[in-house]
């Protein structure tokens, strides 16, 4: 059992995970802490926090644990405002897309709490944001990647393991590197093609006509062009080298097929597409 929770960012991921915890009965008290008022007021009246607090200093000052549910590229200053300000044995923890820089942010700036903080991802979530979108189910059944450091105490990664199996998810561990590589691959990568995808199609003369006549495997396939900009203009920043090796594989490898269908070489064609639908129907 949590007895203070301490949210900074009340939105979908921070939102989902407090829901969860309430359900649960594994927290006492939520408190909220973002920018914009409304938000958190609004987190109250839902009963997804139980007080808020606009500053992150006033707001760490008792909690027992810390979640940092805020887009990559404004984590670094976050921490900077918890460190120096966090009771001696609470543990803090992040929810962000991408690790690498987040760690490198945390190592900088975190101080002798270095050793209480254990970077997270929970694999889970929709295209949606803020807190409205939030629910308790989001977890459940879902991974979350911890990514312990050396300097990482034992107990807060136990603690931070504890509330994610509370929140019903499944928890694995792996390292950094591993995990900005993998996530480059399987959701960096798919939603930088779903964004680039949409907007040469609205860039298209008659893109009205096309939207028109998109059907269910269009509208699958960019569901995720509807996520949040801010999110992931952050996201592929900070996970750079990991984005970049992958788009250099994939453009080679639609350079390949583009030329393969100029030369009309079937047999290029069928192979590489039914290579991909075995892999597919095995490993999904
Ligand atoms: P979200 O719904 O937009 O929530 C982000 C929240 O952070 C908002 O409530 C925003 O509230 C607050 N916020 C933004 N900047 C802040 C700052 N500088 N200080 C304090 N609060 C701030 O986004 P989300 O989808 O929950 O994503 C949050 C994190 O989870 C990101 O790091 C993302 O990479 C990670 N993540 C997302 C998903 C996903 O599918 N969405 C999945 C896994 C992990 P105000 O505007 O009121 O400040």
């Amino acid at each position: 059992m949590i007895n203070k929770l301490c949210i900074v960012g009340m939105g979908l991921i921070g939102g989902s995970l407090a829901r969860a915890l309430k359900v649960a009965d594994a927290v006492n008290h939520v408190i909220a802490v973002g920018r914009d008022e409304t938000h958190l007021k609004r987190a109250v009246e839902l009963g997804v926090a139980d007080s808020y607090e606009m500053s992150i200093t006033h707001a760490v000052t008792d909690a027992d644990v810390i979640v940092v549910a805020v887009p990559v590229g404004s984590m670094k200053s976050v921490f900077s405002e918890l460190a120096g300000n966090i009771k001696s044995d609470a543990v803090i923890t992040d929810v962000g897309s991408v690790k690498g820089n987040v760690v490198r942010n945390a190592v900088e700036v975190l101080g002798d709490s270095l050793s209480r903080f254990v970077p997270g991802h929970p694999i889970a979530g929709t295209e949606k944001s803020g807190v409205e979108a939030s629910f308790a189910e989001l977890y459940s059944g879902q991974r979350v990647i911890l990514t312990p450091l050396e300097e990482t105490a034992a107990l807060a990664t136990q603690t931070i393991t504890q509330m994610w199996h509370a929140a019903g998810a499944e928890v694995v561990s792996v390292s950094v590197e591993h995990h900005d590589e993998v996530l480059a691959a399987t959701s960096h990568l798919p939603h930088v093609l779903a964004y680039t995808l949409v907007d040469t199609l609205a860039q298209m003369h008659e893109h009205r006509e096309i939207f028109k006549f998109a059907a269910g495997g269009f509208k699958d396939f960019t569901r995720i062009a509807s996520s949040d900009p801010k999110m992931w203009h952050d996201i592929c920043l900070n996970n750079r080298d990991s984005l970049l090796d992958m788009l250099t594989r994939f453009s080679s490898d639609m350079s390949k097929l583009t030329k393969a269908i100029e030369d009309e070489d079937s047999e290029f064609i069928l192979k590489l597409f039914t290579r991909a639908k075995t892999a597919r129907d095995q490993n999904c």
